[in-house]
């Protein structure tokens, strides 16, 4: 007998479609994760058909160092697995939710990227960037807003460290400080 059917229940965990899920990955450092996106049974196996989310390393070009460790890419790459297969229930986030999250667990990551597996490439191809590194934002890394410009720099990256950008009330980039001492608007 072969039906689609609305929800599964494994370990007393009840998983639908449209739920993002960890699944086993014997032999591999992290759990693979998918986004369930039909269940069926077929001769009396369920089987879910999952939309696999990549880990930036899995990707062409591989990790850089915008990439946050909990972020995922959405692809086009599906695959039906085992039920048996699936671990736990997950949390894939946008970018933008993330951020607001109080607390992050081992169950919670993001995507603001698609990942089109088959050709290689992302979507969107381009997102804003900050600082002088013209980087895209890294929400595990700390960033400070010039009260001037209102761009966001890495301490780091323009010679100050978290703790002296974070101490004084009113903070500028170092062009900021610049165009204000030569009178420059
Ligand atoms: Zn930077
Ligand atoms: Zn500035």
């Amino acid at each position: 007998m072969t039906g689609e059917v609305a929800r599964v229940v494994i370990g007393g965990d009840v998983f639908q479609v449209n739920d993002a899920v960890l699944v086993k990955a014997p032999g591999a450092n992290e759990r693979y994760v998918g986004r369930i996106v039909s269940v069926a049974v077929e001769n009396g196996a369920v089987k879910a058909r999952l939309c696999w989310y990549y880990r930036p390393q899995e990707t062409r070009g591989g990790r850089k160092r915008f990439h946050g460790v909990k972020e995922l890419f959405s692809s086009d790459h599906y695959d039906w697995v085992s039920v048996n297969t699936i671990d736990a229930k997950c949390e894939v986030w946008s970018l933008r939710e993330y951020q607001e999250l109080e607390a992050v667990t081992e169950f919670d990551f993001y995507a603001r990227f698609l990942y089109r597996s088959s050709r290689g490439e992302f979507r969107p191809e381009k997102v804003p960037v900050f600082c002088k590194c013209a980087e895209p934002y890294n929400p595990d890394r700390f960033m400070v807003e010039c009260d001037q410009c209102n761009d966001w720099f890495h301490p780091e990256c323009v010679n100050e460290t978290k703790s002296s950008a974070s101490q004084l009330d009113v903070w500028r980039c170092p062009d900021c400080r610049l165009s204000k001492i030569t009178g420059e608007v």
